[in-house]
């Protein structure tokens, strides 16, 4: 939990702020209509798909998706949480912010960053003591400059380090919270759990130390060492080298992704400065999600041996997921980039870099061996192999285009693959071509109903007065809805109030593009939709019910008991009833 703010303070700030006049600091706004418009700052694009609407103080990119209200902007351009957003906005406007609530966490956390503050300063006082430590990085050709950038240190001895923090008079249970030191297991006092070890501090994007990196100077295991989990340090959720390196990545719209602390270093030191590095090998959802923010275009150059190979297959598509547009660069094999810093090495980069594949040429190479000719079983093992990888695709036209190429390069029929895929995924995973076809329509009329509630309040409260949440399957549209309504109940609804209280991102620009999007319903009697739509949703709920009865009847007569299978079939019979004398 972060600061708490109240809810009706966040809606007060929102509501005075105009989110024309916010983003219109930001971006020229063009007025269109009731609305105004903009080449969207969150995606490459020629003609402006991103919209502003004063009416309902929210904003959205048709192009990328993207939307929200002015809290949801703030936090997307300048890459802050939500309270942080609320905190700046109210700032700008000179609404003040009592201090309350949950403020004693957040000074508990800033009293973490604090701590690790003074001890990356120690860590790095250490290194210029240091001289084996100082030789080895001399010898990988960092230069002082760099090691400085990255605030890299040395940790002394445990009896060092406990000395240090014990004349600091440091907190030894904070210390323990950032996992720093750990309890003896002889049972008494502590040992510190960095030992004679390079330390890289870890940032948050905003510059903060939120944890370390250690590495050994020889061949003692492990060669690198993480700080734990820390209330302030989650190593899925960050990449190092993003608070350096996060500007140059915003302008390239592109980033590098590297493998360890000393690829990052390299590469900046060689004047590429758009580098990012997972902490460990394997990429997370957050991570990726992370990256998305400031590029839409990403590089993996990891170590092309056997776990660098299997760690790459691994980040495509999860990185494919938050649409990132992905290539990979072959280095030469026992090449990485830390060691690029000689001129020639770094020319050798940044050609391989312009050579880089994108990922499905790459995997195709890498399925399809040179100059072999294909067996039917290898034709159809490659088919298999890429189909995870392509459904994930969503664009039809891209997907497309890839089955077009999987096929060329085997040498079958396009339909003959396309076929493939469609068979994996009926067979694979769960997939949405799966769901009944009813329940595609009871999703469809759900979609219309909450796009009908959003675009106008007066059709929101007329809802309220036929309300069930039972309405509604899918947990994203009954969330929305769930609390548009008690908006409406409390006579505070409003599209941004309502965002305020939708915080995840997929929620808030489902909200955006549903009221912001071309009125569907033009010109037609939207009230009269909204009574057809009730009604059949109503209806399908009680159906939903009458099965569910029916199965129990069922189940109870199999055990004998009358009693309840006469009970269950009167609730069936009133149900019927009801659902025949529904007037919405
Ligand atoms: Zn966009």
């Amino acid at each position: 939990m972060a600061d708490y703010i109240s809810e009706e303070l966040i809606n007060r700030i929102s509501e005075e702020a105009d989110i024309v006049e916010v983003i219109g600091e930001y971006l020229p706004l063009k007025k269109a209509g009731k609305n105004y418009k903009a080449l969207c700052p969150f995606h490459e694009e020629r003609t402006p798909s991103f919209v502003v609407s004063p009416e309902k103080q929210l904003f959205h990119c048709f192009g990328c998706g993207v939307g929200g209200n002015v809290f949801t902007f703030l936090m997307r351009w300048e890459k802050i949480s939500f309270p942080e957003a609320v905190r700046m906005l109210a700032e700008k406007m000179g609404i003040p912010i009592p201090a309350q609530g949950n403020r004693k966490e957040s000074l508990w956390k800033e009293e973490l960053y604090g701590l690790n503050e003074e001890i990356a300063l120690y860590f790095q006082q250490n290194l210029w003591k240091n001289k084996v430590a100082r030789g080895y990085l001399k010898d990988r050709g960092f230069d002082e400059e760099t090691l400085n950038v990255f605030r890299v240190g040395y940790a002394p001895s445990s009896e060092e380090f406990l000395k240090f923090c014990r004349k600091k008079g440091f907190s030894f249970e904070r210390l323990r919270d950032l996992g720093l030191i750990l309890p003896s297991k002889r049972g008494k006092g502590y040992y510190a759990y960095f030992r004679d070890r390079i330390i890289f501090p870890v940032f948050t994007p905003q510059g903060k130390v939120c944890g370390f990196g250690g590495r050994v100077l020889d061949s003692s295991l492990p060669k690198y060492l993480n700080s734990t989990q820390s209330p302030i340090f989650d190593k899925g959720k960050i990449l190092y080298g993003l608070n350096f390196n996060k500007e140059e990545i915003r302008r390239k719209g592109e980033a590098i992704l590297v493998e360890g602390y000393t690829d990052v270093l390299a590469l900046y030191q060689a004047g590429i400065r758009n580098a990012v590095a997972s902490l460990g090998t394997s990429l997370t959802h957050s991570q990726a999600r992370l990256i998305r923010r400031y590029a839409d275009a990403i590089f993996i150059a990891y170590d092309q041996d056997r776990a660098g190979v299997a760690a790459t297959l691994r980040g495509i598509d999860l990185l494919l997921e938050v649409d990132l547009k992905v290539r990979i660069i072959s280095l030469p094999e026992g090449a990485d980039p830390a060691d690029l810093l000689t001129e020639e090495k770094r020319e050798l980069f940044i050609k391989k870099k312009d050579e880089a594949l994108p990922y499905f040429d790459w995997r195709l190479n890498l399925e399809i061996p040179q100059g072999r000719t294909l067996e039917a079983e290898d034709k159809i093992r490659v088919i298999k192999a890429l189909s995870p990888t392509l459904s994930k695709i969503k664009n039809e036209i891209k997907l497309r285009e890839l089955i077009r190429k999987l096929a060329y390069r085997l040498d079958l029929d396009e339909s003959l693959v396309g076929m493939e895929l469609e068979s994996f995924k009926k067979k694979g995973k769960f997939s949405l071509s799966e769901l009944p076809k009813t329940g595609n329509e009871q999703e469809k009329m759900e979609e219309m109903l909450l796009r009908l509630m959003l675009s106008d309040t007066e059709i929101a409260k007329m809802v309220k007065e036929r309300w069930s949440e039972d309405y509604f399957n899918n947990p994203s549209y009954k969330a929305v809805a769930q609390r548009v309504i008690s908006l409406v109940e409390k006579g505070e609804m409003s599209f941004s109030a309502l965002i305020n209280q939708l915080r995840e991102e997929n929620l808030s620009s489902l909200v955006s593009s549903f009221s912001l999007s071309e009125d569907f319903f033009k010109g037609s009697d939207k009230k009269r939709i909204v009574l057809d739509l009730i009604e059949a949703l109503y209806r399908n709920r009680g159906q939903r019910k009458i099965e569910e009865l029916r199965r129990k009847i069922k189940e109870e007569e199999e055990e004998g008991k009358e009693e309840k299978v006469r009970e269950y079939l009167d609730e069936l019979i009133r149900l019927k009833k009801q659902i025949l004398s529904y007037r919405s």
